[in-house]
């Protein structure tokens, strides 16, 4: 009966070489899983320091975000103030001469009058002549005067240099 004895010694030099090839492939595979764990590791600490990023990227945004609501309310508001401010100091201002501004303020991109401080014209920086200053001191408080550049209504002010 078979024991499961090796008697023939080409059969027994045979299993000797496959057990030396499996010890070097079992310790090529360990090597490998060492391998393998240490990436593991590695991508798990790069998903830790993504994830800890993205944390703080998103409660920077959330931030940005209600700063950015506040500010919009803010304008909002201010808008609405400047608006019925404007429409009392319109209210104040003659037909003709709202029809002007309004003109002027379309084609000079929202601005239609400007203040004449010393000596210039506040729309356009243009110094004005001393024979346009003299002119202007001259004429009546109402009556409408621009600006020979920029065309802007000139308003006179105490620092009007006149
Ligand atoms: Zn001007």
């Amino acid at each position: 009966m078979d024991k499961g004895l090796v008697t023939n010694p080409k059969d027994l030099e045979r299993m000797q070489h496959e057990l030396v090839s499996l010890d070097r492939r079992i310790s090529e595979l360990e090597d490998t899983e060492l391998e393998v764990m240490e990436q593991l590791e590695n991508a798990q600490a790069e998903h830790v320091r993504l994830a800890e990023r993205l944390e703080a990227i998103d409660a920077r945004t959330g931030e940005l975000t209600a700063s950015r609501d506040a500010g919009a309310g803010d304008v909002t508001q201010e808008s609405a103030q400047v608006t019925n401010q404007r429409k009392v100091v319109a209210d104040g201002v003659p037909d003709d001469l709202l029809a002007v501004y309004e003109k002027v303020r379309a084609q000079k991109g929202g601005v239609g009058a400007a203040a004449l401080r010393a000596r210039r014209c506040g729309g356009c920086s243009l110094e004005l002549t001393a024979s346009d200053l003299r002119s202007i001191a001259k004429a009546p408080l109402d009556e409408v005067r621009r600006c020979e550049e920029c065309n802007r209504i000139l308003v006179r002010t105490s620092e009007s240099g006149i």
